[in-house]
């Protein structure tokens, strides 16, 4: 197992250490908690029934859809920002889109469904193995959507965190369903804010993404690859020839129109984010949750 995780791993009923380790299984003496350890790593939460395992992608501060590629930027730039030895929790992390940039750094991730990257499954939802105040980082990249029971979530994260640390985020707004079903929400930036103050956090850092061009491509993309094909054949040969016009015009309106830009979302004149990137603190003053 990974030492940083092994050193800071407890019983999520009574904070205590694991005490009796074997092979498979850990289990707490105070209590009789007890946790599996699959290839290494502690299983704290049964993989959902329903829960797909996505396939891998490859990822990178140059692949991938612009929208991405600002994500990349983002959490490199907050994490570059972070003390060398902060200790950094990535949650959601799946198959580890974002590691490379915490590559040399304590670096810890976990997810609701056991990937082969990360370093322990949980679902903070239902238990919590770690002390509270424990991290300085906490990232949260592109996930917020896909948790149905996000209050609980964001209870866990701000337990977490250490009192002025960071929860780091990227949450979309005009991205189409994706991970299907496990997609739950968009929120406006209004949304956003609110459930900061609401969860005890202070909004450090809000931003769009805001990217016209690449907005008219998931329309077109929607067209050619969902809308198009289920249309009777003469249609969809017509449709077609005009998709490849429009596609051809907004081309020509690119050079005009420009890149994807970061904006804050009061003085953007465009109210279609791509997503907003966030950094939500924990107030050095933060009193005790009284969890765990
Ligand atoms: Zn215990």
């Amino acid at each position: 197992m990974n030492e940083l995780l092994s050193s800071l791993i407890v019983c999520p009923d009574c904070k205590k250490p694991f005490s009796i380790k074997e092979q498979n299984l850990w289990r707490c003496a105070s209590d009789g908690r007890e946790v599996r350890i699959h290839e290494g790593r502690p299983v704290f939460t049964p993989m959902p029934e329903t829960a797909h395992v996505y396939e891998r992608v490859e990822r990178g501060p140059d692949q991938g859809t612009p929208w991405r590629q600002a994500n990349w930027k983002f959490l490199q730039e907050q994490a570059q920002g972070q003390d060398k030895d902060a200790l950094i929790l990535d949650v959601g992390a799946g198959h580890g889109d974002f590691a490379q940039i915490f590559s040399g750094r304590k670096y810890l991730s976990v997810d609701v469904v056991p990937y082969p990257e990360v370093d322990l499954a949980c679902d903070f939802g239902d238990c919590i193995p770690f002390k509270e105040n424990t991290f300085d980082m906490l990232v949260l990249m592109n996930v917020l959507e896909h948790v149905y029971h996000f209050h609980e979530l964001l209870d866990a994260l701000l337990y977490l965190l250490k009192p002025g640390g960071s929860l780091v985020m990227a949450v979309p707004f005009m991205i189409k369903v994706h991970q299907a079903p496990f997609d739950f929400q968009r929120y406006t930036h209004y949304s956003l804010e609110k459930m900061a103050r609401q969860h005890g956090f202070e909004v450090t850092l809000l931003e769009g993404y805001y990217d016209p061009i690449f907005f008219l491509g998931e329309a077109t993309r929607n067209l050619r690859f969902w809308v198009l094909p289920k249309l009777p054949r003469l249609s969809r040969w017509l449709g077609r020839g005009l998709l490849i016009l429009i596609e051809g015009l907004v081309s020509l309106l690119k050079p005009i129109i420009g890149d994807g830009f970061v904006k804050s979302p009061g003085d953007a004149k465009n109210p279609a984010a791509i997503g907003y990137h966030l950094v939500f603190s924990k107030p050095s003053h933060s009193l005790s949750s009284g969890r765990g």
